[in-house]
């Protein structure tokens, strides 16, 4: 294997870079995580995932860790309200007596997590690193952290997500901004703290359109409601609102009046104090990016293709990213590591064109006019 004594660093222990370290570490390789979160048990945010097929299952499955999947995965969370801005349900998946199939099935990003980190050797990730710089040294790289601590690796592999540090090292080209921004949100045990909202998700999924902007609930296993809204503004609207985004009463008052066309039940999403929430603008890379390729940096997941979350697919893209890149790496297909890496770069470059195209698509319908109609209609 090519592989053979050389060190890889991985760069973010989010689902792509545990994904790849494991996959690597099953054909022998030598691999470290280097991750910022201070240890394993940091709080994970974020909605619960669906897994498709073709890329966040087949993961699991070369990981070998289906068994693990199906001892955590959540039946029925994939049941999905469609609502209008007057809270009425407009479609609705838990109608559906029998024949309910559930094709992707959903895990809550925890869970998922665990599951990865445990299936890791001891020692893996080295917690607490939080990547600033690096520069070449001899064939590899030095890696430089927050905590004054620095590593050498012959390989890294970039796996920090949306706004990777290690990104500018590959390629210059910068993200484009989608027009809608988002707040992201959490409230701890809704069923007290959100009830109305949190008995119409009813233990699955919650899409509502209404005056150019979307809410989408996620009732999680562990009792909380994973939110997002989304909104058009301008690029530096976080700035320039104002807005304290620490303090939930300001971001309360913004709710109120951006959303005012919707109705009173939606406010139940920021009128409680536990909650945690962040605004994230969002961005996607042109769909035509390529870079030259180097001998021994690449990058994947959001690093390399962020976009917003309207299709589902930026888990299922970090995942398959890191099947494909562990088999060029460890087969003996190709002539040496650059050209392995190549060969992943251009697919991985073409599969998150298509899969950018199609989030773009589902962004600009979501929050156009009659946003809620087209919805319903694709979804006959
Ligand atoms: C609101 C919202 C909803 C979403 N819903 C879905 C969905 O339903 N389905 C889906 O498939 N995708 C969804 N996504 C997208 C999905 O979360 C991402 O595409 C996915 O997590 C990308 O995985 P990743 O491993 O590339 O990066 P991340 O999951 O972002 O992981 C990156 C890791 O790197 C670490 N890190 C960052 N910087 C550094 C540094 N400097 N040094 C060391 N470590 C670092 C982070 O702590 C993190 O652990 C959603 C995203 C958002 C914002």
């Amino acid at each position: 294997m090519r592989l053979q004594g050389k060190k890889i660093a991985v760069v973010g222990g989010g689902p792509g870079g545990l994904t790849l370290a494991k996959l690597l570490q099953l054909k022998g390789a030598d691999v470290t995580v280097y991750e910022r979160d201070v240890n394993k048990d940091v709080r994970q945010q974020g909605a619960t995932l669906d897994l498709h097929e073709e890329s966040g299952l087949e993961a699991l499955r070369r990981a070998d860790l289906m068994e693990e999947f199906k001892n955590n995965f959540r039946p029925n969370a994939g049941r999905l309200r469609v609502l209008d801005d007057q809270a009425i349900i407009r479609m609705d998946d838990h109608k559906i007596q029998h024949g309910y199939r559930e094709e992707r099935p959903e895990i809550d990003r925890a869970p998922l997590r665990d599951i990865l980190i445990s299936s890791l050797n001891e020692e893996t990730i080295v917690w607490d690193s939080q990547f600033i710089a690096m520069e070449k040294q001899d064939y590899g790289w030095i890696l430089y952290f927050n905590n004054g601590k620095s590593f050498y690796a012959d390989i890294v592999v970039a796996a920090d997500g949306a706004n990777s540090k290690i990104r500018s090292y590959i390629t210059d080209i910068q993200a484009v901004y989608s027009g809608i921004t988002i707040i992201e949100g959490n409230i701890y045990n809704a069923e007290k703290n959100a009830p109305k909202l949190w008995e119409i998700t009813n233990g699955g999924k919650v899409f509502a359109f209404g005056n150019e902007q979307s809410i989408i609930l996620s009732a999680k296993g562990e009792g909380s409601l994973s939110f997002y809204t989304g909104c058009k503004v301008s690029e530096n609207w976080v700035q320039d609102s104002g807005i304290d985004f620490n303090d939930k009463q300001q971001v309360f008052e913004w709710f109120k009046v951006a959303f005012s066309p919707w109705s009173e039940q939606w406010q139940e999403l920021f009128s409680t104090n536990e909650i945690w929430c962040i605004p994230r603008p969002q961005y996607h890379f042109p769909l035509d990016q390529t870079w030259p390729t180097l001998p021994n940096l690449t990058m994947l997941g959001d690093a390399a293709h962020r976009m917003p979350p309207y299709a589902g697919e930026g888990v299922n893209q970090a995942m398959q990213d890191a099947f494909e890149l562990a088999e060029n790496l460890t087969n003996d297909n190709f002539l040496d590591i650059q050209t392995a890496i190549a060969h992943y770069e251009e697919k991985m470059q073409a599969r998150s064109a298509v899969v950018t195209g199609d989030t773009l698509k589902n962004t600009e319908i979501f929050h156009g006019e009659n946003g809620l109609i087209k919805l319903l209609h694709m979804f006959k």
